[in-house]
C-alpha cells in the first residue's frame, strides 16, 4: 500500500494509523485490498514504513503491526508482543488480575485482553484482529496457558469496522463469574453478562489510593457497577456506604460480594441524576462522594452536551457533601480533557459558593499505558477534591 507524499511522516513519528485519504489510490487503489489483508506500507518514494492490516471500508484504513521488514507479523511476532506485554504487568501486579493487552499501547492495534487468573476476556475491535483470532488463541496458549478464553465482542466500536456483535467462548471453559482480589476485597465478576470486559481495571490504582480517605466516613459511590469504590471504602473503615447504579444486575452482584466479604452497604437502583436529586431533597449528607460515570462524550460532536452533563453531575454530587467533604470526580471520555473536567468541577463549586482544593490527580493504571503518539489511548481522569465552604 503506497502512501501519498509526506503521509509517512506521522507514522515515522510513532503513530500506527493510516487514514484512507493518505493512500496513493492511483498507485494502490483501496478496492484492490480485502478487509483484514496484511500488507507492506510504502512511502511515496517506495521506502518500507511497516507491515499493517487493512480495512478499506474504514476511515482508519490500515494499522501498523510492525516496522521490522525482516519480521512480518506471524505467530512469532504475536508471541513476542504478548511476552513484552506480560512482563510489564508482572512488574506491577502481584496477582494475575489486570489488562494484559491494551491495543495500540501494546503495539497490538484493535486487541484488548483482560486477565482473570486463568480465564481471559478478549475483544477484537477491527477486522484485521478478527481475522487473526486463531493465531491469537495459539499465542495466548503459548504465553499464559489459559483454561478459558471468552470473545467479549459486544462493544459498539465494532460497528465502525462493519463487525457484528457477539459473545462466545473461544477456547476451554469459561465460568459465568470469576473472582478477583482488589484492596483486600474479593469481588465476584460476571464475565459474559458483565459490562465491557467485566471489570474496570483502569481505576485499580485510583481505588487503591482512595483507601486513605474513607476512615469513619459516610460514603456515596455513584455509578458503582460491582462496587469497586464502595466496597473498598467499606473494607477500609467507612462508617456507612451507599452505592447507586441503574443496573439491578450489577447491584445484585455487588450485594453478593458485600455479603461474601462480610461488609454492609446500601444499594439504590436508579438513574444517578434523579437519585442524587432525591437524596438532596431528603436532606442526606455524605463525607465522601465518588462520581465514576460511563463516558458521556463518545464522539467529538457530543462534547458540548457532555460537558454540561459533567458539570451538572458534579454539582449534584457536591451539594450532597458535608461542610468539609471529599469529591472523587472521574471521567473516562477521551473527548473531555483533564482541564475541561477540572473546569466542570470548578464551575459547579462556584455555583454552590464552595471552594475546591485538588489533593490528588489520577489516570489509568499502568496496565493501560498511554501511547505518546496516539492521543486516543489516554482517556481516564480522576480528581480527588476537598470541597469546603469558602
Ligand atoms: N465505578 C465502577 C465503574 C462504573 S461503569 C467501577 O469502579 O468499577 C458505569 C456504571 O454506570 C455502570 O455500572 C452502569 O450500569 C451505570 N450507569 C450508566 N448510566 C447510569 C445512570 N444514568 N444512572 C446510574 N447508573 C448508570
Amino acid at each position: 500500500m503506497r502512501l501519498r507524499r509526506g503521509e509517512d511522516r506521522r507514522l515515522n513519528g510513532g503513530h500506527l494509523w493510516v487514514f484512507s485519504n493518505e493512500v496513493d489510490t492511483a498507485a494502490t487503489p483501496l478496492s484492490g485490498f480485502e478487509a483484514g489483508d496484511v500488507v507492506r506500507v510504502l512511502s511515496e518514494k517506495g521506502k518500507f514504513v511497516g507491515y499493517a492490516y487493512i480495512n478499506p471500508h474504514s476511515l482508519i484504513c490500515a494499522r501498523l503491526l510492525g516496522r521490522d521488514e525482516q519480521h512480518p507479523p506471524g505467530k512469532g511476532w504475536l508471541v513476542h508482543r504478548l511476552q513484552v506485554a506480560l512482563s510489564l504487568r508482572r512488574r506491577f501486579f502481584e496477582q494475575p488480575f489486570y489488562r494484559l493487552v491494551y491495543g495500540e499501547s501494546d503495539l497490538l492495534p484493535g486487541l484488548v485482553v483482560d486477565r482473570y487468573g486463568d480465564v481471559l476476556s478478549v475483544q477484537t475491535g477491527t477486522v484485521g484482529m478478527e481475522r487473526m483470532k486463531p493465531q491469537i488463541l495459539a499465542a495466548l496458549e503459548r504465553v499464559v496457558q489459559p483454561t478459558g478464553v471468552l470473545w467479549k465482542n459486544d462493544g459498539g466500536a465494532r460497528e465502525i469496522e462493519g463487525l457484528p456483535r457477539h459473545v462466545e467462548v473461544g477456547a476451554g471453559e469459561v465460568p459465568p463469574t470469576v473472582e478477583l482480589d482488589e484492596n483486600g476485597v474479593r469481588f465476584t465478576v460476571p464475565l459474559a453478562e458483565g459490562q465491557k470486559t467485566g471489570w474496570f481495571f483502569d481505576q485499580a490504582f485510583n481505588r487503591s489510593n482512595f483507601q486513605r480517605y474513607v476512615a469513619g466516613a459516610r460514603v456515596l459511590d455513584v455509578f458503582s457497577y460491582l462496587g469497586g469504590w464502595g466496597l473498598t471504602a467499606a473494607r477500609h473503615g467507612a462508617d456507612q456506604v451507599t452505592c447507586v447504579d441503574s443496573s439491578a444486575q450489577a447491584l445484585g452482584w455487588l450485594q453478593h460480594s458485600a455479603a461474601a466479604n462480610e461488609l454492609k452497604v446500601d444499594a439504590i437502583k436508579g438513574d444517578a441524576f434523579q437519585v442524587l436529586e432525591s437524596l438532596h431533597a431528603a436532606g442526606e449528607r455524605f463525607d465522601v462522594v465518588v462520581l465514576d460515570p460511563p463516558a458521556f462524550i463518545r464522539r467529538r460532536k457530543d462534547a458540548g452536551k457532555g460537558q454540561a452533563a459533567y458539570r451538572r453531575l458534579n454539582q449534584l454530587g457536591m451539594q450532597l457533601l458535608t461542610k468539609d467533604g471529599l469529591l472523587v470526580s472521574c471521567s473516562c471520555s477521551h473527548h473531555l480533557s483533564e482541564a475541561e473536567l477540572l473546569a466542570a468541577i470548578q464551575k459547579a463549586a462556584r455555583h454552590l459558593g464552595r471552594f475546591v482544593q485538588v489533593l490528588e490527580t489520577g489516570g489509568q493504571a499502568p496496565d493501560h499505558p498511554l501511547h505518546p503518539a496516539i492521543a486516543e489511548t489516554r482517556y481516564l481522569k480522576a480528581f480527588f477534591c476537598r470541597v469546603v465552604q469558602e
